[in-house]
Formats: structure tokens, C-alpha cells, sequence
């Protein structure tokens, strides 16, 4: 590697660090610009951000119940749209309103736990970080989890949000049951006997039914886990991904744009070796964006050279994590980004990363991150994106500072080929016609929803448009 300075082999090194950052890593309407969202001005209502930066609002109120009836109380009296909101990383406009935002932080922790049935009733305000912990102090832990345990757990669940492993439904799949106060502060209970449909509409509801207050999960026994971390060439990872997946208890790849190099992120049960962590300064996705900048654009060989960087460094051990399985399965993010994801039929899954590689390579695209790619087993929640077909996510993410449009854009042409649904928490720009295609149930759910909120109040104005109902 005499033709690569250190300075260059630094920058790239730093996709070998991203390892440390990935495991684990509105409409064209894709979104406001950050300069059209509001800022701090005196005398006017604090406003409010998402983690990604790309939505804001100026609530005229912020409620912070304390208890169901409180809750109720303040549903009832709420001044304009009431949003629910959890921890803001939602990147579609799922949250904003200049009216009400209700939070669910003082509703938080677990309620009661049953040790024979390995179920517990928590608060919905609870993290997903504080969660982990009080279930095994149960002697329970959730079956999975998503890359990140910041979020809320209605947040999450409203959300279909997932991690990966083809056994694995997502988190609202684990509801069993749950309380939904609505805008008219009837307070409900809801499961597969009680109030059966509200309860398949609500488990995954984009917050659009009313407030949910508590719910049950189906946990198992807490559980330890084991990660492998192992950069391999993307076409054997591509060719051999369905036997890992069904081999391994979660399985998830990473591709990197530009190149052959892939990594593969394979976990099963129980405890083993962990590598030292890696020691890296500054944030290494941005490295790897400096050597893309540095040496991806040069002349007939800038994409050979960065491949041959990238494939450098890739050529490493193994790391390994392991622990109690809330500790393995979510991991810290340090570089802001925008997302886009879509799942597709799960066989579709290998074709459809394949063709967005092309198109990136072919296009001259410039991006650096680390394309994610999971399995989620299918369910019936009427809105979620796993809707009775076996799904595949395909990631897409874009640091903060950059226009993700052109990007997104392209890549979304390919997932409506593949019949991809858009996962609710992230950026799509479908409209409310394609979505119902998608969702057999789609018409039941605005039924459900109508029905608990027949005046509108739980619809902003991103909602109205994912539902096609005019202001
Ligand atoms: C860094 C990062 C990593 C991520 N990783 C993953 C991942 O691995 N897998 C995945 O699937 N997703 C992932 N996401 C997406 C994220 O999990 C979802 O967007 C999730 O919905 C965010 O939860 P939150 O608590 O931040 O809720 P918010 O974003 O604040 O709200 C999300 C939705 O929940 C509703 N809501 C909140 N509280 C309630 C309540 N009490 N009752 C009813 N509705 C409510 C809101 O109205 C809104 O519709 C990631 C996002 C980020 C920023």
C-alpha cells in the first residue's frame, strides 16, 4: 500500500471505526430545510426539534401527565392538533403541530410483572434504555430490539419500529394488550379480546388514535448474547444471506456504496470473548467522507482508489460484544443523519440492495454510508410494514449537513419497484393513494380512526396527507 499517504490511511481507517458506530448502526416532501424550521425567539413559545434537525414546531402547549386521568383531562381542553410525542427520532413529520404536544415522561417504569407468563405491563413513556434493565431485574428481557434504545417505547411501537432476525416481529408485534386514552378522554383497554380491532389498529397507530398510556409485552427470560462483527466481500455476504440469516439468531449486513466490501453483524445466544474496543478520535463516518471527497473524484481511478482503501482496511479480525441481550443488540449513535428505509418482500430483499448498489455506482451517487439491511418476521397489525409478508429493511442514511434528496429520490423509484412500504419513522415521499395500495387493511384503520377521533384532532398536517383527508 506504498501509493496511500497515512494521512489517507487514517481517513479511511476511519470506516473500520464506523464498525464501532454501525453495529449496532414527508413528503419531496421529503422534509423542511433546517432554515425554515423555528428558532428560539423571546416571548414566543420554546420550539421544538426532532434528533435528526429536519423537523420542528412551535407547540402553543406541552402536557406532561402524570396519570391516565390527568392525561384525559388535558386531551379533552388541548388547544389545535395534539401530537403525542416521545424522545424525537422520527425523521417524517410524524410530530409536529403548533398546538398540543403531549409527553408520556412522567408515565414511565414497570408496572407490574408476571414471572409464569413473561409478560409486563410498563408505562408507554418508558426508554427503551431504562426498559432493559427493569425487565431483567424481572428476570425478563424484550426477544429484540432496534439499533438504538433512546426511543420511547410508544414511540417505538407506534412506529413498528424493529431490529433484525427473521424469527423476530417487531416491537408492537410483542403487545399483547394496551391502554388508549383518545382525543375525547374516553380512556380504553384494548387486546385480541377486548376491543379486537381498535387494539390491530392502535399496535402500530403513527399516533393518530389517541394517546396510549401503558401496554403488555410478551417478553421471554432474560437472556444473554453474543455479537460477531466481520468485513467480508459483499457478493459471498449477498449469495450466502439467507442461509445466515436462518443460521443465526439475528443477522444483519452493512454494504459499503462504491465498493465490494461488506460487513457482517451475526448473533446468538450466549456469552463469549469480547474484543477490545477499538480506540478512534473524532467521528469516523465524517473520515470516510473526507477520503471519499479526497480520492473518490480523482480522474478514471477515484473509485478504483477508494474501493481499494476501503477494501485495506476492511481486511481486519473480528470484533465481538457480548452481554445481557439489551446491552448486545442496541448501540450508541454519534454522527447525525437522515434515513430513509423500506422494507420489501423478504425473497426481493438481495435484488433490490443489489440494484440500489448498481444504481449508486452507475449514477456516481455520493455517498458514504453504510447501507443496512435486516429481516423482520411478518405480522398482522393492519399498519405496519411487515402486514402478513416476511420483510426485508433496507437502510439509507445521509449525514445532517447534506442535501439527502437527490439520494433518497433516486433510491426510492427502486423500492416502489419492489413493492417496498416505507417505514413511518423515517422520510418517504408516497402519497396517501399509493400508501393504501400497499395496506390491505388500510380503509379498516381510517374507519378505527374516525371513529375515536371523528373532529380530527390527532392529524397534523403530514398525517392528513398520509391519510388523504383535506384540513
Ligand atoms: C439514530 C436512530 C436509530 C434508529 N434505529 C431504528 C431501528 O433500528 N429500527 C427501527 O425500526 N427504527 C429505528 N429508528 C426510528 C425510530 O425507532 C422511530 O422513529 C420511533 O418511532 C422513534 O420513537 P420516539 O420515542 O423517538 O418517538 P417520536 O419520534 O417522538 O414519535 C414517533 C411516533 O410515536 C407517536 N407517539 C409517541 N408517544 C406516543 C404515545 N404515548 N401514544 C401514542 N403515540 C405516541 C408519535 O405521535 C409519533 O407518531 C431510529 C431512529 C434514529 C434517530
Amino acid at each position: 500500500m506504498k501509493e496511500f499517504t497515512r494521512r489517507e490511511l487514517l481517513h479511511a481507517a476511519a470506516l473500520a471505526a464506523a464498525t464501532g458506530f454501525l453495529p449496532g448502526c414527508s413528503p419531496t416532501s421529503l422534509g423542511p430545510s433546517p432554515e425554515e424550521l423555528p428558532g428560539y425567539e423571546p416571548g414566543k413559545a420554546l420550539p421544538w426539534r426532532n434528533w435528526g434537525g429536519n423537523q420542528g414546531c412551535r407547540p402553543a402547549l406541552r402536557g406532561a401527565p402524570s396519570s391516565e386521568d390527568e392525561l384525559a383531562e388535558l386531551l379533552r381542553s388541548a388547544p389545535g392538533v395534539i401530537r403525542p410525542v416521545g424522545t424525537g427520532h422520527s425523521f417524517s413529520a410524524l410530530v409536529p403541530s403548533d398546538g398540543t404536544l403531549v409527553a408520556c415522561d412522567l408515565m414511565s417504569g414497570v408496572i407490574a410483572a408476571d414471572r409464569e407468563r413473561r409478560e409486563a405491563e410498563v408505562w408507554a413513556g418508558t426508554r427503551l434504555h431504562q426498559l432493559g434493565p427493569a425487565l431483567q431485574a424481572q428476570g425478563q428481557a424484550m426477544p429484540n430490539l432496534p439499533d438504538i434504545d433512546y426511543q420511547t417505547l410508544a414511540g417505538a411501537v407506534a412506529t413498528s419500529t424493529h431490529g433484525t432476525g427473521p424469527r423476530f416481529g417487531s416491537l408492537s408485534s410483542t403487545v399483547r394488550g394496551l391502554t388508549l386514552v383518545t382525543p375525547r378522554g374516553e380512556i380504553i383497554g384494548c387486546s385480541r379480546e377486548t376491543n379486537p380491532e381498535i387494539f390491530d389498529a392502535a399496535r402500530c397507530s403513527l399516533g393518530a388514535l389517541g394517546v396510549v398510556s401503558r401496554m403488555t409485552l410478551a417478553n421471554q427470560a432474560s437472556f444473554d448474547l453474543t455479537e460477531t462483527t466481520s468485513f467480508e466481500p459483499l457478493g459471498d455476504l449477498l449469495d450466502d444471506v439467507e442461509a445466515r440469516r436462518d443460521r443465526h439468531r439475528h443477522f444483519e449486513l452493512y454494504a459499503f456504496p462504491h465498493t465490494e466490501a461488506g460487513m457482517a453483524i451475526a448473533t446468538d445466544e450466549g456469552r463469549g470473548e469480547p474484543s477490545p474496543t477499538p480506540e478512534f478520535e473524532g467521528d469516523p463516518l465524517k473520515m470516510a467522507r473526507d477520503a471519499f471527497r479526497k480520492v473518490g473524484g480523482l480522474p478514471l481511478v477515484g473509485s478504483a482508489l477508494y474501493e481499494a482503501l476501503v477494501l485495506r482496511v476492511a481486511d481486519m479480525p473480528a470484533s465481538v460484544r457480548s452481554g445481557p441481550s439489551y446491552t448486545v443488540l442496541t448501540h450508541p449513535r454519534i454522527t447525525r443523519f437522515r434515513e430513509m428505509e423500506y422494507t420489501v418482500p423478504a425473497e426481493a430483499g438481495p435484488l433490490c440492495l443489489r440494484e440500489i448498489l448498481d444504481t449508486i455506482r452507475r449514477d456516481r451517487i455520493p455517498v458514504v454510508f453504510p447501507i443496512e439491511y435486516r429481516y423482520v418476521r411478518r405480522d398482522e397489525l393492519w399498519l405496519s410494514m411487515f402486514h402478513e409478508r416476511d420483510g426485508c429493511t433496507i437502510s439509507l442514511h445521509q449525514f445532517v449537513d447534506e442535501d439527502y434528496r437527490p439520494y433518497f429520490d433516486a433510491m426510492e423509484r427502486i423500492f416502489r419497484k419492489y413493492e417496498g412500504r416505507p417505514h413511518w419513522g423515517k422520510l418517504h415521499g408516497l402519497s396517501a393513494a399509493e400508501l393504501r395500495g400497499l395496506y390491505p387493511r388500510w380503509q379498516d384503520f381510517l374507519e378505527v380512526r374516525e371513529s375515536l377521533d371523528p373532529e380530527g384532532r390527532m392529524l397534523n398536517e403530514h398525517l392528513r396527507g398520509v391519510f388523504g383527508q383535506s384540513a
